[in-house]
């Protein structure tokens, strides 16, 4: 089953509507068949205007939310993009489509699993998964040009910020269960630019170097 015309609708009305402008992300996301990445019983409602569960007690991030949070990493096709937060793998495919490889760590296992089988079903060949506290991010493979982060921290993890390049950028959201705002960080040397985005609602990123489980 195809949904290309929920699919039209979604981008023109919610992301379109909203300014999202990079031509790229609005090509990957008329694309990628957002409704494999929902459970079946919500496959109706997977290109609506909010995030839905996924199970697990996490969520999908809402079309807009992927649209925004990838047009602010400026890819251009070239980079290696560390993600954390796998969670449905949607996000990590919008990804795939907009940069050379993607390196996507996900903390619970079913969720991983669900997402590797649905990304190798749509026969993405540069995506590299891994099951994982992502707040310690991908040392083996590190510096990477970009990093994003699809849970909310207390603070920037010091350990990924080590992990982007000179010139970076990062995208987070900060703060609690409640009350959190999108940053991009971009590195500058031993120095960063923190630049705040908009509010935003996220799960919390559980881990060493995010919220303590
Ligand atoms: N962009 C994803 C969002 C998933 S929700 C999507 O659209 O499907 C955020 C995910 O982050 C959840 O699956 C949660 O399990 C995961 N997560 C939370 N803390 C993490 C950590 N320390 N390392 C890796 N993944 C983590």
């Amino acid at each position: 089953m195809e949904f290309p015309s929920s699919r039209l609708k979604m981008v023109k009305e919610q992301l379109i509507t909203r300014g999202i402008k990079d031509q790229r992300v609005l090509t990957a996301m008329r694309k990628i068949p957002r409704h494999l990445f929902v459970p079946e019983a919500l496959r109706s409602k997977a290109y609506g205007d909010h995030p839905l569960p996924i199970g697990e007690g996490q969520t999908i991030s809402q079309p807009y939310m992927v649209a925004f949070m990838v047009e602010t990493l400026e890819l251009k096709g070239t980079e290696r993009v560390l993600e954390i937060g796998t969670g449905s793998g949607y996000q990590t495919a919008v990804l795939a489509e907009l940069s050379e490889k993607v390196y996507s760590i996900e903390r619970i296992k079913t969720l991983a699993l669900k997402a590797r089988e649905l990304i190798e079903g749509l026969g993405y060949i540069n995506i590299l998964m891994r099951i994982a506290d992502g707040s310690y991010g991908w040392s083996e493979d590190a510096p990477f040009d970009r990093i994003i982060i699809s849970a909310a921290s207390p603070t920037i993890p010091e350990p990924l910020l080590s992990q982007l390049k000179d010139k970076g950028i990062m995208i987070v959201p900060l703060g609690t269960e409640t009350s959190q705002t999108l940053v991009k960080v971009i590195k500058d040397g031993e120095r960063k630019r923190v630049i705040t985005l908009s509010p935003c609602f996220f799960v919390k990123m559980i881990g060493q170097h995010g919220w303590k489980n």
